[in-house]
């Protein structure tokens, strides 16, 4: 009897499950070993604290989302999730409020980060070639001896029921996916098995987040969504007020180089009202809250080069925060991870064309280039900003990053004088144009022209 193709995903989070959607249609059985166990409801659980923090989808992964999880978004407004056109989202840029515009078919859907999450694992749970394992914490990668491949995975498993009740198992695997977000142990797990770790760039402009959930009032007149950003180097702060589902608004600030949004309720109200704007503070400060303030700080961009290893395992692929985290503030995460999900899907598409049989010779490396290239331009777009800070660390751009840093400044200006200039730089925002958009003449003119009105 031939044996089973078996794919292991470490981490049932958005990128283990986007993985796991594409490698279902390539091995005749996928594992997801998830170390928490899910709750039954779309509620936030330890594994990604994350959640509770507002996660805004990019048009590009919406797109992903809906091609891997056809009427994803259906549903989710089936769920409650509010649907916004940009004309009722105000955005205050960091040269002021930018036009309102309305591009259908681009509208957001908003959800709570859980909700998301809930509604792809219930799609997920109804495919029979797919097991997700809950309560499994991997411990270690197994190496073969013959061959630069895995063999499989070993994992602690604990009793959902009584926690010290714990097995270790390990599991053999044709392919093993690392999608454990930042906290990944791979390097280590490498080391141990006579590998190296990835070099790493981290750049750190010490965000951090405090949110909180309200139940909605008349104050934000005629807008359903408000976003002021942070802008580099001088201002610290925005904030961002977003419906949910189950009518609810999720009020979220940030701050920048240390100037950390507070978790007490007097000082959390204060810092609204520090915003450069009113709005948010007007609509919270008699708003009923539904829920505590909760902070979170890991926000640092961090990139490690598994495609900078001259030996490395065929069968072993790096997806999602695991291999590129970036600055939450940016929303780009969990589009990059659906990113993710569809190169892996076509990598192994073009090893099956060279290698009919299924053999992963020279797979990994390959598959970490391809992603590597990939996640230039959304680490560009972050660190472009967050290098700017004066507390950043980190390694600081080069000099023809520091230039487009400079011309982007300028898009930036022209997007609070010019519709067409804004709408250009919200597609290229939601990935759903190339970066090479906001080049052409058309818009570099009125970009260069904001040199005249500097000076
Ligand atoms: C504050 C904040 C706000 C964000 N806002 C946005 C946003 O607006 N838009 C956006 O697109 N993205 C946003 N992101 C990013 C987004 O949350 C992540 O990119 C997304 O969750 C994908 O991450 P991941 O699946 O790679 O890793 P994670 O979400 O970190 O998940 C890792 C999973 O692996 C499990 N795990 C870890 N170790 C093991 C192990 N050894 N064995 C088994 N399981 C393990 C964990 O329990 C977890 O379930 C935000 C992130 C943060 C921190």
């Amino acid at each position: 009897m031939q044996r089973e193709n078996h794919a292991v995903i470490i981490g049932g989070s958005l990128a283990g499950l986007l993985a796991a959607r594409v490698l279902v249609n390539r091995f005749d059985r996928v594992t997801v070993i998830e170390r928490d166990f899910y709750p039954e409801k779309p509620v936030p659980r330890p594994g990604i604290p994350q959640a509770r923090h507002l996660h805004i989808l990019l048009n590009k992964g919406k797109i992903i989302l809906e091609k891997l999880f056809p009427g994803l978004h259906d549903e989710l407004i089936t769920f409650g999730s509010p649907r916004l056109d940009q004309k009722s989202i105000a955005w205050f840029s960091p040269a002021g409020w930018a036009p309102l515009f309305s591009p259908d078919p681009d509208d957001l859907i908003m959800f709570s980060r859980s909700l998301l999450d809930w509604v792809i694992r219930r799609r997920l749970s109804e495919i029979t070639n797919l097991h997700i394992r809950e309560g499994g914490t991997v411990t270690g990668l197994l190496a073969k001896t013959d061959r630069p491949q895995i063999s499989g995975v070993s994992v602690r498993f604990r009793d959902r029921e009584d926690s010290s009740n714990i097995r270790e198992e390990n599991l053999d695997a044709d392919l093993v996916v690392d999608a454990s977000g930042k906290v990944s142990q791979t390097p280590k797990w490498l080391q141990k098995i006579g590998y190296l770790p990835p070099p790493e760039t981290v750049i750190n402009a010490f965000v951090g987040y405090a949110t909180r959930i309200y139940e909605p009032n008349d104050r934000l007149l005629d807008k359903s969504a408000i976003f002021a950003g942070s802008a580099a180097p001088f201002r610290t702060r925005g904030g961002a007020i977003f419906p949910i589902e189950g009518n609810r608004w999720l009020v979220g600030l940030g701050g920048c180089d240390r100037d950390y949004p507070p978790a007490d309720e007097t000082s959390f109200l204060e810092f609204a009202r520090s915003l450069p704007i009113p709005m948010i503070y007007d609509a919270i400060k008699d708003a009923k809250p539904l829920s505590s303030i909760v902070c979170y700080r890991g926000t640092e961009n961090r990139m490690r080069h598994y495609d900078r290893l001259s030996k490395y395992p065929d069968n072993l692929a790096i997806v999602g925060h695991a291999v590129c985290a970036f600055n939450p503030i940016y929303g780009q995460g969990m589009t990059v991870a659906a990113m993710d999900a569809q190169i892996l899907d076509e990598c192994l598409q073009k090893q099956r064309d060279r290698y009919p049989e299924g053999d992963l010779t020279g797979f990994g490396r390959q598959f970490q280039k391809k992603l590597a290239k990939l996640h230039e331009i959304p680490w560009m777009f972050a660190i472009s900003q967050d290098s700017r800070y004066p507390g950043s660390q980190g390694a600081k751009p080069d000099l023809g990053t520091r230039l487009v840093i400079e011309y982007m400044e300028l898009v930036l200006k022209a997007v609070v004088d010019d519709i067409k200039v804004c709408q250009a730089f919200v597609e290229v925002v939601h990935m759903i144009k190339p970066p090479a958009t906001l080049f052409h003449p058309r818009i570099a003119v009125k970009a260069i022209k904001q040199l005249t009105v500097d000076s």
